[in-house]
């Protein structure tokens, strides 16, 4: 939901983003051979089974056809209704990047990039022949780092190269004034996923632990280290991360923008950090040496100064070593190093039983690294302006759908409902891609130097990032590239955020009726608008100014109700032994019913006005049990136990099948369309309901 300095983190509406930034991590294929597929729908009755209650289970009901139809490959970790359009939209771009990997003059500049990127990450026999040898040059630079005063410059050449050491430096929104770019310090450097890795003292994740040990070994000894350096060297590392984990705030901590806002300036800052200097740091980053900033977590920086203090240098060498190993054991390396990675962050943590097929890792690696540059070939192919226009009409009757509620709220005084009306009214819909596309000119890309390139886009991004310092917020610019099937909410800019890759089925169809189209597109558009409104968006006013705007009653009032959706979630055994986090998933829960509620009214209110037969079934269903279905078969998704055990500890979302059966609990118009008895599974003794 923040933008950290280095990692921006909106409020996702799915998971698929999520973990697309674990290196190795790639989770989203089809089978090799898969058979032409069937019409995507956004209300399938062919995928309902009929032999489970829709009153017991209507996830199962909904979804049980799809499960089917789709074993899950061995090359995913998940597979649902996102990875099934996202492999599409790849397969899109697969075909923009062949062709302009084509050499020829009649290639504009951008179209050179991303071929030439492309060309590059597909050349595996360059790539395997050069080895570790791109990388010698950084290797060295770190062999030659004598003591912790030479520390500072070295570790800002690593940070503008992408190497996640210790912490994270960059321009953020000053969380007091949304209108300004300041520096930011934010805690980092850890290998595992996050800091309760280090800790947790269940037997799975003590193994967890032990084959992460292992892997940074096997990485080390890649890398050409003796074995019983590379076995010494793998137990430095988790010591170290260790130490820096458990001066982290937790993952649900950090949800609390609270937490992170502790406003300084850089000599402050500098002044804290007695054993690192942050003048030398700045200048060798190109960074701001004056000015207003903000450390994320001031405990962490404490920490991180005391270790700098005491731990002997060739320490802080290997823990160095690792990290840029790490940054770059993707496909720029020898496949030894990209597979070794797969096989700790993707095999081991999350259960993939196959390495996705290369032209998948490199198109990927592409709209990852010029996103807007491939995006604007595929937004001009793929996107047309009525799509466009039909998404902005479907959110704006959304958001006037959300101010009608807002006004029944029978808990919520007419003093906090002005201004929750006020933010809302403020919000900017930005829909499908930029107004204004990123500026690649500046950055190189040469043809057979596949590690080079990534080294110049990461400097690249980090040299953006640090210009934006001291400059005004720019709201047009976008987190997530057009080709993406995902959406999301940024709480200090209050906007939504829909790439074009989304708009299609099986989540939206021309051909389909409102229904379909509001159960499922629909209830995301609420989904990201009540994010403004959630545990954590809610905290920020209409400017995104971290302010409080609600009287202490209202609050006393909304906390007391999200305290319901805490608890109804907490109850949840995902995997056995693990169960779900309340507070940690609180804003997506949050997010799944008022969506799903707003995008019922809106409906509702459309049919009325249509004077919609309630009672004509299509396809052996009445209109308002297809929304509920079409909202349920947007979640149908198979998932690998390992990643349900990873995903239940430390992803916000819930599993997509509590994101269908647990807030359709909620809403008693669910349980009325399927005549549910009340003492059915499908329906809660005592919903909660917040907005
Ligand atoms: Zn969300």
């Amino acid at each position: 939901m923040f933008r950290f300095a280095v990692f921006p983190r909106p409020c996702y509406l799915a998971l698929v983003l999520a973990l697309a930034s674990v290196p190795g991590l790639s989770q989203n294929a089809s089978p090799a051979a898969q058979p032409a597929a069937p019409e995507l729908r956004v209300f399938d009755p062919s995928l309902i089974d009929n032999s489970v209650d829709p009153c017991e289970n209507f996830y199962r009901f909904s979804c049980n056809g799809w499960f089917k139809r789709n074993p899950l490959p061995p090359d995913q970790t998940s597979y649902g209704r996102f990875t099934e359009l996202h492999e599409l939209n790849r397969l899109q771009l697969k075909q923009i990047l062949e062709q302009a990997a084509v050499p020829g003059a009649a290639r504009t500049a951008n179209e050179q990039k991303i071929g030439d990127e492309y060309a590059s990450c597909m050349d595996t026999a360059t790539v395997n022949k050069l080895g570790i040898a791109p990388l010698e040059p950084e290797l060295d630079r770190i062999d030659a780092l004598k003591s912790a005063a030479e520390l500072p410059a070295l570790l800002a050449h690593l940070h503008t190269i992408g190497v996640n050491a210790f912490f994270g430096m960059g321009a953020s929104q000053d969380f007091a004034d949304a209108s300004s770019m300041i520096s930011e310090y934010g805690a980092g450097g850890l290998g595992l996923p996050e800091r309760d890795y280090y800790f947790r003292p269940d037997a799975k994740s003590v193994e967890q632990r032990r084959q992460y040990v292992e892997h940074v070994r096997r990485m080390f000894v890649l890398a050409g280290e003796p074995e019983p350096q590379a076995a010494r060297d793998a137990e430095t590392v988790m010591a170290m991360e260790t130490r820096l984990a458990k001066a982290s705030l937790t993952i649900t901590e950090e949800r609390d923008p609270q937490n992170l806002n502790h406003p300084t300036d850089v000599a402050g800052l500098s002044r804290e950090l007695t054993h690192f200097s942050l003048a030398d740091y700045v200048t060798a980053d190109r960074a701001p040496a004056v000015g207003k900033a903000n450390s994320e977590q001031p405990k962490f920086m404490a920490e991180f100064n005391a270790l700098v203090a005491d731990t002997p240098i060739d320490r802080v060498r290997t823990y160095l070593r690792w990290h840029l190993l790490h940054a770059y054991a993707t496909t720029s390396m020898p496949e030894s190093f990209e597979t070794e990675t797969w096989s700790f962050y993707a095999h081991t943590l999350n259960g993939a039983e196959k390495q996705q097929e290369r032209w998948k890792r490199c198109t990927s690696r592409v709209d990852r690294e010029l996103g807007e540059a491939l995006g604007q070939v595929y937004v001009a192919r793929y996107f047309p302006p009525s799509a466009k226009q039909r998404a902005l009409e479907m959110t704006l009757t959304i958001e006037q759908t959300m101010a009608k509620d807002i006004d029944t709220l029978d808990w919520m005084s007419a003093e906090t409902k002005a201004r929750a009306k006020d933010k809302l009214h403020t919000v900017m819909n930005k829909i499908g891609y930029p107004d204004k596309w990123r500026d690649y000119s500046k950055l190189e890309i040469v043809r057979g130097d596949a590690l080079g390139n990534q080294m110049r886009v990461r400097e690249f991004d980090h040299a953006r990032n640090l210009a934006k310092i001291g400059k005004p917020v720019d709201k047009g610019e976008w987190y997530m590239s057009p080709p993406t099937v995902n959406a999301y909410y940024e709480p200090q800019q209050n906007n939504v955020n829909f790439p074009a890759g989304y708009f299609q089925p099986p989540f939206f169809s021309d051909k389909e009726d409102d229904a379909a189209n509001y159960g499922d597109m629909g209830s995301t558009i609420g989904h990201e608008l009540t994010h403004g409104f959630d545990d954590e968006g809610r905290q920020f006013d209409k400017d995104g100014n971290l302010k409080d705007w609600w009287t202490k009653e209202d609050e006393r009032k909304f906390t007391e109700r999200a305290d319901c959706m805490v608890k109804q979630y907490d109850a949840i055994e995902a995997v056995p032994g693990v169960h779900l986090n309340g507070k940690l998933t609180l804003g997506e829960n949050l997010a799944d019913l008022g969506g799903l509620w707003l995008a019922w009214l809106a409906w509702e209110e459309k049919a009325q006005a249509a004077h919609l037969d309630m009672a004509a079934k299509m396809d052996g269903y009445t209109p308002d049990q297809r929304f509920w279905v079409a909202y349920a078969q947007q979640w149908c998704t198979q998932t690998r136990p390992e990643q349900l055990r990873t995903q239940a500890q430390t992803n916000p979302h819930a599993p997509d099948e509590y994101r269908t059966n647990s807030v359709l609990q909620d809403l008693p118009e669910f349980a009325k369309s399927f005549s549910c008895k009340k003492t059915a599974a499908m329906v809660s003794a005592k919903p909660c309901r917040v907005w």
